[in-house]
């Protein structure tokens, strides 16, 4: 074994949890992150640094000046240019033993199954609710497990969907809630922590599922990091669900 100075993964390799074995396990890993916002970028940085060997970034938008008080990986200079290549230019610089790629591209029904077929997870850094559902469907159909997450005031909810074993996130929320009435970064703010909180939560849900072990059941993470208040919820899967138990996949077709 590496010493601790120069072997990057030191940390990981000594861990109990993950260990040597694990470490070989994430860098043979694939993980597609849906969408680089506040949720995404944070996403891509943590798992990149933790040596997942396979990461594909997509996303269709540019970079703005308002982006940067909670999306990381950018910088004022990368103002106008496409969030999905400006990470990936600086992941490549945090760790250039593993492979990254991008797609500018919105995700949509047209792309969504091509996208995740040949990943081993998929991680939720979208805006919006549309989004997710239509992920569910293509994650379920395809059954590769992703990790809901969504963050907005100073309050935020994550949820590992293990497609075959879980609730999905049709059990969960049986349909999107009407656009007017969804809280988001654009119409309740953001306070930057709770993206930070609430991905790190992701992420570690995440790497327990590519290393083999799911936190299992599966529990529903809310957190509102002003008040301190956190909570675990174990969700059951909904013997009517749609998506996971009837096998109609409604936002893909
Ligand atoms: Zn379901």
């Amino acid at each position: 074994m590496n010493t601790a100075k120069d072997d990057r993964y030191f940390c990981q390799r000594i861990l109990s949890e993950i260990g040597e074995k694990g470490q070989r396990r994430l860098a043979g890993a694939s993980v597609l992150v849906a969408g680089c916002g506040a949720l995404g970028s944070n996403n891509a940085e943590t798992i990149a640094r933790a040596g997942i060997g396979r990461i594909t970034l997509v996303d269709h938008d540019r970079v703005e000046l308002s982006n940067l008080q909670r999306q990381v990986l950018m910088t004022e200079d990368d103002v106008g240019r496409p969030k999905a290549k400006v990470m990936a230019e600086l992941l490549g610089k945090i760790n250039s033993q593993i492979e990254i790629g991008y797609e500018i591209t919105r995700v949509d029904k047209e792309n969504v199954e091509r996208l995740v077929r040949n990943v081993d997870l998929v991680l939720d850094g979208f805006d919006n609710l549309p989004s997710r559902y239509l992920l569910n469907d293509a994650c379920v159909k395809h059954t590769i497990p992703w990790v809901f997450a969504t963050v907005a005031g100073t309050y935020g909810i994550t949820m590992p969907i293990l497609p075959g074993q879980g609730p999905c996130l049709r059990c969960l929320l049986p349909n999107p809630a009407p656009e007017e009435v969804v809280l988001t970064a654009r119409n309740a703010g953001l306070i930057n922590t709770i993206a930070r909180a609430i991905t790190a939560i992701q992420t570690t849900q995440a790497m327990r599922i590519l290393l083999g072990s799911p936190d299992y059941p599966v529990k529903l993470v809310t957190y509102d990091i002003w008040q301190a208040s956190f909570s675990a919820q174990e969700i059951l899967r909904n013997e009517d669900c749609l998506c996971c138990c009837q096998g109609r996949y409604e936002f893909l077709n």
